[in-house]
C-alpha cells in the first residue's frame, strides 16, 4: 500500500463549525492531506472509543508524520456544559490534554494541535498542551 497523508484530524461531529474547520485546514495547507475522525465531543469519550487506536491505525495506514489536530467547540452538545465560555474551554481542555499526552507518548514525532472553535469567531483558539503555558 502506498497511500500517504500528513495529519489526523479528530473533530466533534457538530456541523456548526465544520465549514470553518475546513477553511482552517485549507489555510494550514492540509487540503486532501488528512484522515478525519468525527465523533461527538471529539476527545470526550476517548477511552471508550479507542481513539488512540484510531490514531495508531491512521499513522500505520497512511504513514502520517506531521500532526494531529484535536478540534473542540463552544456549546458542545456532547459535553452539555451550561457554563460560561471560559469554563467550557478549561473543562474540554483537560480531556484534550489528557488525550494528547497519550498520543504524544506513543508518537513523539507528531505535533499535536489543540483547537477550540467558538461559534462566531473565524479563527480557532489554540490551547496550550501544558496548563502551565497558559
Ligand atoms: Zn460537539
Amino acid at each position: 500500500m502506498n497511500a500517504k497523508c500528513r495529519a489526523v484530524v479528530i473533530s466533534c461531529m457538530d456541523f456548526r463549525f465544520h465549514a470553518r474547520l475546513y477553511e482552517f485546514l485549507q489555510r494550514e495547507g492540509l487540503c486532501g492531506q488528512y484522515d478525519l475522525v468525527s465523533i461527538p465531543g471529539a476527545c470526550l469519550n476517548y477511552t471508550t472509543k479507542h481513539l488512540v487506536e484510531i490514531v495508531e491505525l491512521a499513522v500505520k495506514l497512511h504513514d502520517i508524520k506531521d500532526s494531529v489536530y484535536l478540534c473542540h467547540h463552544e456549546d458542545c452538545g456532547a459535553y452539555q456544559l451550561q457554563a460560561p465560555l471560559q469554563e467550557q474551554i478549561s473543562c474540554q481542555a483537560q480531556d484534550m490534554r489528557s488525550f494528547a499526552r497519550q498520543v504524544q507518548e506513543k508518537f513523539p514525532q507528531l505535533t499535536i494541535h489543540l483547537l477550540f472553535f467558538t461559534l462566531e469567531g473565524d479563527q480557532p483558539m489554540c490551547i496550550a498542551l501544558n496548563e502551565e503555558e497558559e
